[in-house]
């Protein structure tokens, strides 16, 4: 046995991020726990996907071709159990997603392997794999090894591994797989779209966040404002989207987004909670605004600046 196996994930057409970030994770261990590296494909036209999922360092793309247009977790289920039978990996990457969820666990009972899910880290130690995940709340990262797992399948965070860029040269083979049991058990009953807000916080480099130092809802405006003077996406911590001052698109941490591709955070009014910090502590420079010298976010800041968030304003508006 040998190699990694990629689920890859999408939506009607669209190819989740998720998917080429898997690829990432996957390069982060390759070399030390060995090749090949193949990426699946499951749906009715997995064959739109391979250009964009034909990065370097990936040697195979299968595609399993099905007559379902939408996911269904028992074909999904079956299809990877079809690959791994053929391919023999040693690691199976899932996304942490509403899709890949409902077809990880199952999928770890039927092959008896390990298992471990919304893990951000991974490394090859002298004891073999190793995946970190959180754990008691995120208060706590907690590392896994997998001794005498001769599989292990991990389910990834979403905005955690880098995509890689490069287009690369895999080999495309199609790959036969039995469904008939399995058709029917799911119904697809329609798609709710999630309101639109525009925001991303994922994608954003620029961040200025609120949280309840702003005090009331009727100050928001005025920040939401000053945000886009200074160019940033408005971020809030979870009271301020749980109160209903913004829409939840805008939380960033543990039960929101995490600032994937933040360059610069402000953190305005915000203490430091361990979820808030969940979505941002990675960020290169964050600017903490708060006028308790004691607050956690301190101890996370690039810069502190122990002041009230109303004359942080007054001063940046005065500037921009
Ligand atoms: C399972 C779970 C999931 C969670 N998920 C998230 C999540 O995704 N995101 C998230 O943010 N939280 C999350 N939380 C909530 C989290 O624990 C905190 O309660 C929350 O982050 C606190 O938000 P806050 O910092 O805005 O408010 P507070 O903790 O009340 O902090 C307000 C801060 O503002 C400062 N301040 C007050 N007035 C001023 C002023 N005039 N000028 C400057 N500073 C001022 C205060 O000193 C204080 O530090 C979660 C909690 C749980 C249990």
């Amino acid at each position: 046995m040998s190699g990694i196996l990629i689920v890859a994930e999408h939506t009607r057409g669209v190819l989740a991020d998720l998917s080429r970030e898997l690829i990432g994770a996957a390069l982060a261990v390759k070399e030390r726990l060995g090749g090949p590296l193949r990426v699946l494909v499951v749906g009715e036209s997995p064959a739109d996907f391979v250009e964009a999922l034909n990065r370097q360092g990936v040697d195979e793309i299968l595609l399993a071709q099905t007559d379902n247009p939408h996911f269904d977790a028992a074909v999904y289920e079956e299809a990877v159990c079809a690959a791994a039978t053929r391919c023999e990996p040693t690691l199976i990457l899932v996304g942490h997603s509403a899709s890949g969820t409902s077809f990880a666990s199952p999928l770890a009972v039927r092959l008896g392997s390990g298992f471990a899910a919304d893990v951000f880290g991974l490394e090859v130690t002298e004891a073999g794999l190793r995946a970190t995940r959180s754990g008691f709340g995120n208060k706590v990262n907690v590392d896994l090894d997998f001794p005498g797992m001769p599989v292990v399948v991990l389910t990834i965070r979403g905005a955690t591994f880098k995509a890689p860029e490069e287009a690369g040269s895999a080999v495309v083979t199609p790959l036969a797989v039995e469904l008939g049991e399995v058709v029917g058990r799911y119904l697809h009953h329609g798609f709710e779209e999630a309101p639109s807000s525009g925001v991303d916080i994922g994608k954003a480099e620029f961040i200025m966040s609120i949280g309840r130092g702003i005090q009331d809802e009727k100050n928001v405006p005025r920040f939401a404002a000053l945000a886009e003077k200074i160019g940033a996406t408005l971020g809030c911590s979870r009271p301020v989207a749980d109160s209903g001052w913004l829409p939840k698109p805008h939380q960033v941490g543990l039960t929101g987004k995490v600032a994937g591709n933040c360059k610069l955070y402000i953190a305005l009014g915000i203490s430091g909670a361990v979820q808030h910090l969940h979505g941002m502590k990675h960020v290169e420079t964050i600017i903490a605004v708060n006028t308790d010298t004691n607050a956690p976010i301190y101890n996370v800041a690039t810069y502190g600046c122990t002041m009230d968030v109303f004359e942080f304003a007054d001063a940046l508006e005065r500037v921009s």
